[in-house]
């Protein structure tokens, strides 16, 4: 039988749980969620099973990468379904912290990355890296792990957290896994929980769109404006789609917009699907 992971909620037993092991010579993977896992999430706690004597999953909502008007209070939380599904994917340690725990009163220290986080979700969801970035790195203070695994799905905040590491040298390894998608093709993500089944439907357009993109490159339309326009086209055939939030074709380094499409080139989108925002991308 599987073994239930331990849960810790106190950042200082974390802290403690994490020196022992590694002066044990234990090396560590760490995957931190905002919870209501999915198969997206197991694939980063496999790759970290994998490549760690010892897996560290955090479950944590973080206000501060959620603006005023966005959906903080209503995201999804099922800590009960997540702690099964840790165990039956052999997760050692959950850590599961309150807001106060992470951010007493006073708190009032921040990292912020300053060009990655300029296009694309960062055009648009304002304070949300700085929030990711410095939720990070107080996870990675606490956790001390080895590897740590982010998936693709959220291209721009995995660029944006290997530059960190990067730029301040933290001792982490970062690795950026595979996007996973349901069978019909639809990203991964606890936000498809919020979609009605029209919605659901329109929004098979996202990834519809980006395959349409990528055969068409492959095909040799190079122009941005065109594959923007039939992805748009496509999208907005699909009658609870609200808002294309943007469609960027980005260089996978920089991030910065093409005029001309390469091959690598990251195809990225937001689109609103009745009220729910949904994010997708595929490398061409
Ligand atoms: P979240 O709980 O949405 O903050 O996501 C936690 C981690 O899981 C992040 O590194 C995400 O990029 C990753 N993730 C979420 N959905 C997927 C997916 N469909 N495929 C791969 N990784 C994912």
């Amino acid at each position: 039988m599987d073994k239930n992971p331990v849960l810790i909620e106190n950042i200082n037993e974390m802290k403690r749980v994490s020196k022992n092991l590694k002066q044990n010579g234990k090396t560590v993977g760490f995957v931190p969620t905002m919870g209501f896992l999915h198969e997206g999430h197991v694939s980063l706690i496999k790759c970290s099973k994998k490549e760690n004597d010892i897996t560290v999953v955090s479950i944590f909502v973080n206000p501060k990468q959620f603006a005023p008007h966005e959906d903080l209070d209503r995201y999804p939380r099922d800590l009960e379904r997540d702690l099964e599904i840790c165990k039956e994917n052999g997760v050692d340690y959950v850590f599961y912290p309150s807001h106060e725990e992470m951010y007493p009163e006073n708190f009032q220290t921040y990292v912020v990355v300053e060009e990655l986080t300029q296009g694309l979700c960062g055009a648009f969801r304002e304070g949300h890296f700085k929030g990711v970035t410095t939720v990070v790195t107080k996870l990675f203070n606490i956790v001390q792990p080895d590897n740590a695994y982010f998936g693709k799905k959220d291209y721009q905040q995995f660029k944006v957290i290997e530059r960190m590491v990067k730029d301040l040298n933290m001792d982490v390894n970062v690795v950026g896994c595979p996007l996973i998608r349901e069978e019909d093709g639809l990203a991964l993500s606890s936000r498809n929980k919020y979609l009605t089944k029209e919605e659901r439907e329109s929004a098979l357009s996202l990834n519809k769109a980006l395959f349409l993109a990528k055969e068409l490159f492959e095909n040799g339309e190079t122009d941005i404006k065109v594959l923007k326009e039939k992805m748009t086209d496509l999208i907005l055939c699909h009658p609870k789609v609200r808002e294309i939030q943007y469609i960027e074709i980005v260089d996978p380094e920089t991030l910065k917009p093409k005029e001309i499409a390469e091959k690598e080139d990251i195809i990225a989108l937001a689109v609103f699907v009745g009220n729910t925002r949904l994010i997708d991308n595929i490398q061409l």
